[in-house]
């Protein structure tokens, strides 16, 4: 059995970490564990309160965070193309090694961690899939460097305030000047994660009629004529919600992602990441939300005992676990299945199952947030002290639910879907 690691409090860590047999981990995800874990307690325990003041991680801490190897994998997710394996990986991973359950590790530590720096970087993590995946080599050859540096930020402008959930409504128009060397842009979004600080935004645009063959995908540089603004909203600061006017602002052709006529399809393939990201956010958010209260029960005195004495307190932490086992299993299977198949096949064939997967990590957190922050007492409703965290992460739980394709929608298309899959395992069977 490996070493044991991390918090002797049940359900604190994955079981795995106690040592327990795994089928997915072995070394190489140990040593990535262990250093992300001692990343954060060197760079940002201590901060935090600090940041979220203003909202934004110093710039420095962000170039250390490329020098250290955390952008690259941010950035690229599951797989790091070997020709930015030159840039330096998290742990000393090489590109080639590098796949979705390092992913998977990364983040669980972050979120574990620095929940709030990780808000920094969702730009970066819905804003540079389709740069990777879609845009020209030279586009790519000179955004890449920028943003995996550290030196320039990413977000993702799809939604607007009259298209959220209905992606095919968006009216941001790009039209081409005469000469064909512009794209002249028109519109508003609206909930735009890191749009505050961002240099570059990956923007949903109308290229041509209604509907989906007429938008496209542009990488739009803050260029004059676009105006970002900070929209308030509960939580943590550090997602820097920002709304987003664009005025005829002149962006070379060659900002074009892919073709026109392709921006939906570009966006919907974005979301699969996106809701499996959310998960594990979730997971680890109901993590900590368990482990302060059990440890707060563990403690506490009433009606001459501690409250984990009394059978209904421990029923409620039996029902928190079977819920983050759950979920843990459900992950790690969906990324094993990932891990084995081409990324058309998984977008064809999981797309139904992780939009499931990203429902169930909200409801999963919201149950765990709610029970824990009552087993607190008053001490879950304060800011400070021992319910501290569980107070912050209980606020954040709509920003789990409603982006990235809401709990309503995501179920619809989850069963649509499945059902798309069985019409065309029927048809292969005549
Ligand atoms: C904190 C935060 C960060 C975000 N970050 C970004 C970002 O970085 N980039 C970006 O582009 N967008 C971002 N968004 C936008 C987010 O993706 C949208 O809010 C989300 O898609 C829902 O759109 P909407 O708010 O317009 O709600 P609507 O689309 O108006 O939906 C409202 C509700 O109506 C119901 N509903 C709608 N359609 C259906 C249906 N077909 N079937 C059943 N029920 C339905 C659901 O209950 C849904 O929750 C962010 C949002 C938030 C809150």
């Amino acid at each position: 059995m490996p070493k044991a690691f991390g918090s002797t409090s049940p359900w604190a860590d994955p079981a795995w970490y106690s040592g327990r047999p795994s089928p997915y981990y072995n070394a190489r995800y140990v040593k990535l564990r262990d250093w992300v874990r001692k990343w954060t307690e060197d760079n940002v325990v201590g901060n935090e309160e600090e940041w979220e003041k203003v909202g934004k991680i110093p710039d420095d801490v962000y170039e250390k965070c490329a020098r250290d190897g955390l952008l690259v994998p941010i950035a690229f997710g599951n797989r790091i193309p070997r020709e930015w394996g030159h840039y330096p990986i998290a742990a000393g991973i090489k590109a080639e090694e590098w796949n979705g359950f390092h992913d998977f590790i990364l983040w669980d530590e972050l979120f574990r961690g620095a929940s709030s720096i990780s808000s920094q970087f969702i730009g970066l993590v819905v804003g540079a899939p389709p740069l990777k995946q879609y845009a020209s080599p030279a586009l790519q050859k000179k955004i890449l460097p920028e943003i995996l540096s550290g030196k320039k930020r990413i977000c993702l402008a799809i939604t607007e305030p009259s298209a959220g959930s209905d992606v095919r409504n968006i009216t941001t128009t790009a039209e081409k000047t005469p000469d064909g060397k512009h794209y002249i842009v028109n519109g508003e979004k609206k909930w735009i994660t890191n749009g505050i600080f961002s240099d570059y935004f990956m923007t949903t645009v109308r290229t041509g009629g209604a509907g989906a063959s007429g938008m496209s995908m542009l990488l739009i540089p803050r260029l004059p004529g676009l105006k970002p603004r900070k929209i308030e909203i509960g939580g943590s600061s550090m997602g820097a919600t920002t709304y987003v006017t664009f005025e005829d602002v002149k962006v070379p052709a060659e900002y074009l992602v892919g073709q026109e006529g392709g921006g939906f399809k570009y966006t919907m393939s974005n979301f699969n990441h996106e809701r499996l990201w959310i998960a594990f956010q979730a997971l680890r958010g109901s993590r900590i939300c368990l482990e302060d209260a059990m440890t707060w029960c563990q403690k506490r005195e009433a009606f001459g005992k501690t409250l984990i004495e009394q059978p209904v307190v421990r029923h409620k932490f039996g029902h928190m676990a079977r819920q983050i086992d759950g979920l843990q299993s459900w992950i790690e299977s969906l990324i094993y299945e990932l891990e084995n198949m081409s990324h058309a096949e998984g977008s064809k064939v999981l797309g139904g199952a992780t939009a499931l997967l990203k429902v169930q990590a909200g409801i999963v957190a919201k149950y765990i947030a709610d029970e824990s922050q009552k087993l607190m007492g008053g001490l879950g409703l304060t800011k400070t002290g021992q319910g501290a965290r569980i107070e912050s992460i209980a606020r954040a739980i709509p920003t789990l639910i409603v982006p990235g394709g809401s709990e309503d929608v995501l179920l619809d298309l989850g069963v649509r879907e499945a059902l798309k899959l069985s019409a065309a395992a029927k048809k292969a069977k005549l």
